[in-house]
């Protein structure tokens, strides 16, 4: 049986909520939102950040995945997270949106590395603004560097469902998204691992000539990878075979990009990736890494 270590899944918390929909103005008091707005969202009304935790460990015993990276999906609740991590470390990595933009940044990313004990700088270029080899992003990397911590950085397509199904304005500039910016700033710190979701999301050949670049990033298969439409006749079998190609096993990280319950883990996403990966001839050794053992080499428990 297959160890699974999924790399992408986003904690929406009530905070989560209360943040998204506060930040766009809409009048409800703030205790209301996260009720209301997962009965529009028809998702089941998060409770406690200690609940919602355990919600998920609930969901990742029943498919038998060992451990999981959860995103805090919005600057402010790196709490939540950090509540789920503390509460079972052994099942879960914690990584926070952060905006290096905000006035707040240093002192907001000193504490999630540190008193939270989050692993992973997630950040969204193309939603708050920034090109990812900015001097902002450099203080990112020193502070990863020196916290042990990774860079996620979402790179290529952004688009994010509860916004769009809440209505919500996502005026992203996706050229922002530039894998060969990163890899101009990744290279600048070779041990911090830097993952990019998605394969890219669209900047497939982008993302693979970071990767050869640069020997510290990675890329998560997570989604449904829809971006493959911009590639007329893109298989998923075929996205495997050239990111195998050039980076091997050891550069790619499984992930579904789970979120919300009752839907919960994705496993859907899971089995077109072994498909994928089967038809593509990936070896069990290989596979063996991308589902579980890169993760361990990056996020090994105890650390
Ligand atoms: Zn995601």
């Amino acid at each position: 049986m297959n160890t699974i270590c999924d790399v992408h899944c986003h904690f929406f918390s009530s905070r989560f909520l209360e943040i998204l929909v506060a930040s766009n103005r809409q009048h409800l008091p703030a205790a209301e939102h996260s009720t209301v707005i997962s009965g529009l969202l028809g998702w089941e009304t998060p409770t406690t950040p200690e609940e919602l935790a355990d919600r998920w460990v609930r969901e990742l015993d029943l498919h038998k995945v060992s451990r999981a990276a959860l995103i805090a999906s919005i600057p402010g609740d790196e709490d939540s997270v950090g509540i789920a991590v503390a509460k079972h470390p052994s099942r879960f990595v914690g990584f926070f949106m952060f905006d290096p933009t905000a006035p707040d940044a240093g002192a907001r990313l000193k504490r999630a590395l540190g008193d939270l004990r989050l692993r992973g700088v997630a950040l969204f270029p193309a939603m708050h603004k920034y090109r990812l080899d900015d001097e902002r992003v450099d203080a990112v990397f020193k502070a990863a560097e020196e916290q042990r911590a990774a860079v996620f950085a979402h790179c290529g397509v952004l688009t994010v469902g509860v916004r769009k199904k809440l209505g919500l304005a996502s005026p992203f500039d996706l050229r922002l998204g530039d894998p060969l910016s990163l890899s101009a700033m990744a290279s600048r710190y070779p041990t911090v691992p830097v993952i990019i979701p998605h394969f890219g999301a669209g900047f497939l050949r982008e993302a693979l000539i970071a990767v050869d670049q640069c020997p510290n990033i990675h890329l998560d298969t997570s989604s449904s990878n829809s971006w493959m439409k911009y590639h007329p006749g893109l298989t998923l079998d075929a996205v495997f075979r050239q990111a195998l190609r050039v980076g091997g096993p050891e550069r790619l990280l499984f992930g579904t990009d789970s979120s919300f319950f009752p839907r919960g883990w994705q496993r859907p996403l899971y089995d077109a990736q072994l498909e994928a990966m089967a038809l593509a001839g990936v070896g069990a050794e290989a596979q063996a890494r991308i589902l579980s053992g890169n993760f361990e080499r990056l996020f090994p428990l105890n650390s």
